[in-house]
């Protein structure tokens, strides 16, 4: 029987790392400030909004939602110039998804290093390739918190990390390999993806594809971490579902459910790069 990793204590947990910084902080006297930006009015954007804001009184941080005074890329970038240039603002992070016509890349390149929430700056990119970072891209932080909390043993482990996205799959075979594991990064031209991910021990899903990865493709009793969020609909209902079958149960020895795995996990990482940047910040 196949162990589920679930995500809910092991956030619980990096929320009490978080608290213990909000709390050294406080003691210095700063309150780490959080600004949220969004271009439009996303409704599932709204939900996530109102849970971050939420979540930051619980955490003992202040948080602020701000909107670009029009959904185009030199109004957002606009507001990223200014929040850049507000010392009082610790951290921003740029809500997904951007309205059409607005380059997620450029906005996120355009934000001081020093207040990327996310991780995502090509300079906190980069900085992947130290041992150290301050803040790292939060899923693919996750996949690593995931194996962690769940005491896999990921020196010499096998990791097929599927997906090679900037901020998801890259990163989090980064990450990896700097816990000595020996990553293989699948991708959609990989050729005999089973073949790759029956030699590992532990399989990545990081793809956006429900189903795609099968019992078959599995060795019994690898790991499997499941960062795929997919929407799909059963007779008209929707639900949503990872990357893997959920059959794969039947075959490995621990895997991530979806949702309730990895994604709270990744919402915990951001109050940690939160309070982290904050941290660094008062240590200039
Ligand atoms: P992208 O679309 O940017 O990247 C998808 C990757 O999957 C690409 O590298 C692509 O390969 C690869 N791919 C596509 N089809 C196949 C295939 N048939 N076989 C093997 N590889 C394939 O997605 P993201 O990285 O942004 O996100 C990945 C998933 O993670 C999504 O479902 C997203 O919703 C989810 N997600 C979950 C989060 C969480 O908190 N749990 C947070 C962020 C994202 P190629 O490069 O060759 O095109």
């Amino acid at each position: 029987m196949a162990t589920s990793i679930l995500g809910a204590p092991i956030a619980a947990a990096l929320e009490n790392e978080v608290t213990a910084i909000v709390s050294e902080l406080a003691a210095a006297g700063v309150v780490p400030r959080l600004v949220a930006l969004a271009a439009g009015h996303d409704p599932a954007s709204e939900v996530y909004l109102g849970r971050q804001a939420k979540a930051a009184a619980r955490l003992g941080m202040s948080y602020e939602i701000r909107r670009a005074a029009e959904p185009t890329e030199a109004a957002v970038l606009a507001e990223i110039d200014a929040l850049n240039a507000d010392p009082s603002v610790t951290g921003v992070i740029v809500q997904m998804p951007l309205p059409a016509g607005i380059r997620s890349e450029v906005v996120q390149a355009r934000l001081s290093p020093e207040k990327d929430v996310e991780g995502v700056h090509p300079a906190n990119l980069g900085a992947l390739l130290e041992s150290a970072p301050t803040v790292a891209p939060c899923t693919a932080a996750a996949v690593v918190e995931c194996l962690l909390a769940s005491n896999i043993p990921l020196r010499g482990a096998d990791v097929v990390v599927v997906g090679r996205s900037r901020i998801v799959g890259r990163p989090a075979a980064l990450l990896l390999v700097e816990k000595d594991a020996t990553v293989t990064l699948a991708h959609s031209r990989s050729r005999d993806l089973a073949a790759v991910t029956r030699r590992a021990d532990i399989v990545v899903m990081a793809v956006g594809r429900a189903g795609l990865l099968t019992p078959d493709m599995l060795r019994t009793g690898a790991v499997v971490i499941d960062v795929g969020i997919n929407e799909v609909f059963t007779d008209g209902k929707r639900s949503i579902v990872g990357d893997a079958l959920p059959a794969i149960a039947d075959v490995c020895s621990a895997f991530t459910p979806v949702p309730g795995g990895v994604g709270p996990v990744t919402v915990a990482l951001l109050w940690r790069n939160a309070a982290r940047l904050a941290k660094r910040r008062l240590a200039r």
